[in-house]
């Protein structure tokens, strides 16, 4: 990246000096640091430099308190939620894919049979056809009369293009190709940059030099290194610590590039020629740039949150994150940008590990228990098909099997209960037509209906205990409750003005899009149901 300064100084030498001090933001950077959880941020703090996560915890504002308000805790849903400042309720995307009733099929949540990728027709094309409301980057665009530039790039699909909205633009990396890629819905053809940029086949040459732990292995305290019986093998199963040795997999299995910390240098790399060709900030309205990492997801899902791959992989991104707040502080002046960092969702603990440190938690085998359940209501009901589909967490019941019978449904729901709830690690099974006579939490109630989206939903949903989840594994760990290690995000705030403050009032994922609009003085996304945060507001207007 240091090589390309001079020539972005260069390009933006026309900015004026008082444009550039403006305290309106040239450039919105959105980083989502996909399954970080809020608790990095202090874990890894004494070893973390001063010009990362550091400078935005001590030098911005930092909402310590910011959780997701829906449940299941997934990507779609989140990164729907942090750029909708709504929930999937209302946003329609409740989960990456779920069994759509309507065409009974399952479907993916930004799969979209009328467009196709362009850079390689591995995959359906993908498009937010789905996403039912705007972006804070769609507002932005309307606002602006489309003036204003909204470009969204990360390792996965569902994370560029939930985040990009209807009328920006999203690259996400092909696996196979190791190219970035987009698709028909944005683009006819990938510009001469991209192209230019993937003709460095920058993941060939990542894997041919392998990875090694950043720092001297015994500084690593706070992680568990190599033989744990927790970590998965995603080089292969002898690959079992540092260093890995990834040169095998350049040119033949490349999708093991998202595995590695190097997930997040390309996305930085391919960020800052991004702001170069297109231009960011160069305008008379804000832009917006969004960057998804999504190795920190690969990596927590492969070898679970207290590896040291892990921590590694935090200690990297530390740097990379410095290096491209002094990049942008070349290009626009310290306040001539605004940066907020959050992520989609956390992380539970593998329950293995937990295990052994006689914690209560657990692996539950849903496709089992849905099983047995269905064979007890053929001995009670009938010998028909009473249960259509299970897509975690929700039950679809076979409608037609209740109306050819005439059974009562509520008999059916409540014999659905009583057997799964008897399970190990199963907290509530809630009956979705009568979800407010059902006895759970408040707050967990409210994420509950929060995620459902009629449209779409399912009859029942079935809620595990805290450090329970469904797992085909041993190894690794999962996303996807609705207790605190899978909803609190970091939230930081950074540039334009905004002064050093800590915040712990209660604040939630879909407030992050509305604050954006009140900065901006634009209008909040049609949907929005989040609130301002008005500490955040009243910090940037303090002289
Ligand atoms: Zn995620």
């Amino acid at each position: 990246m240091k090589s390309l300064r001079p020539l972005l100084v260069t390009l933006f030498a026309g900015i004026s000096i008082s444009s550039a001090q403006s305290l309106k933001p040239r450039l919105i950077v959105g980083l989502v640091v996909d399954q970080m959880r809020w608790e990095y941020l202090y874990k890894f703090n004494s070893r973390f430099g001063p010009d990362g996560f550091k400078r935005l915890m001590d030098s911005g504002f930092n909402c310590n308190n910011t959780h997701l308000n829906f449940y299941p805790s997934h990507d779609g849903p989140g990164y729907a939620s942090i750029f909708t400042g709504t929930v999937p309720s209302i946003h329609g995307i409740p989960a990456n894919s779920w069994y759509d009733k309507n065409i009974r099929s399952e479907v993916y949540c930004v799969e979209d049979e009328t467009v196709r990728n362009i850079g390689s027709d591995r995959f359906a094309g993908s498009s937010p056809r789905r996403l039912e409301v705007n972006t804070i980057g769609d507002e932005l665009r309307l606002f602006t009369n489309h003036q204003s530039k909204v470009f969204a790039i990360s390792l996965m699909d569902r994370a560029a293009v939930l985040s990009a909205g209807h009328s920006g633009n999203a690259y996400w990396l092909d696996g196979g190709s190791g190219n970035f890629i987009s698709s028909t819905f944005y683009l006819a053809r990938l510009p001469s940059w991209v192209e230019a940029f993937n003709s460095r086949q920058y993941v060939d040459s990542i894997c041919k030099a392998g990875w090694d732990l950043l720092y001297p292995r015994s500084t690593y305290i706070y992680s568990n290194d190599g033989g744990s019986l927790y970590k998965g093998t995603p080089f292969g199963k002898t690959a079992l610590s540092f260093p890995y040795d990834l040169s095998s997999f350049a040119s033949v299995r490349r999708n093991v590039f998202s595995y590695t910390p190097f997930g997040n240098t390309i996305l930085i790399d391919f960020a800052t020629k991004l702001i170069s060709n297109e231009k960011l900030g160069s305008g008379d309205t804000p832009d917006l740039l969004t960057i998804a990492f999504s190795s920190t997801d690969y990596i927590g899902h492969a070898f679970n949150p207290n590896s040291i791959e892990l921590e590694d992989t935090y200690l990297r991104l530390d740097k990379e994150i410095g290096s491209f707040l002094r990049h942008l502080d070349e290009l626009y002046g310290k306040d001539g940008y605004l940066v907020f960092l959050t992520s989609d969702h956390g992380v539970a603990n593998n329950f293995g590990y937990l295990k052994d440190m006689n914690i209560n938690s657990g692996e539950v085998k849903m496709n089992e228990i849905i099983l047995n359940t269905e064979k007890y209501l053929k001995s009670t009901f009938g010998d028909l098909n009473w249960i259509r589909t299970f897509n975690y967490p929700m039950i679809h019941l076979n409608d037609s099997s209740i109306i050819t019978t005439g059974i009562d449904r509520k008999a059916i729901t409540e014999q659905i209960k009583k057997n799964i709830e008897q399970y190990d690690g199963v907290l509530k099974v809630l009956d979705l037509t009568s979800i407010s006579d059902e006895l759970l939490e408040a707050s967990l109630k409210t994420k509950t209906i929060n995620g459902i989206f009629s449209k779409l939903s399912g009859d029942m949903i079935i809620i595990l205990k805290p450090n329970y989840y469904e797992t085909f594994s041993r190894t690794g760990t999962t996303h996807g409750s609705l207790f605190s290690y899978d909803t609190h995000i970091p939230l930081l705030w950074y540039g334009c003005g905004i002064k050093s403050q800590k915040d712990y009032s209660e604040i939630n994922i879909t407030d992050i899009a509305p604050t954006i609009s009140a900065i901006l003085n634009i209008p909040e996304p049609n949907g929005s149901t989040g609130h301002i945060i008005k500490d955040l507001l009243i910090n940037i207007n303090k002289k």
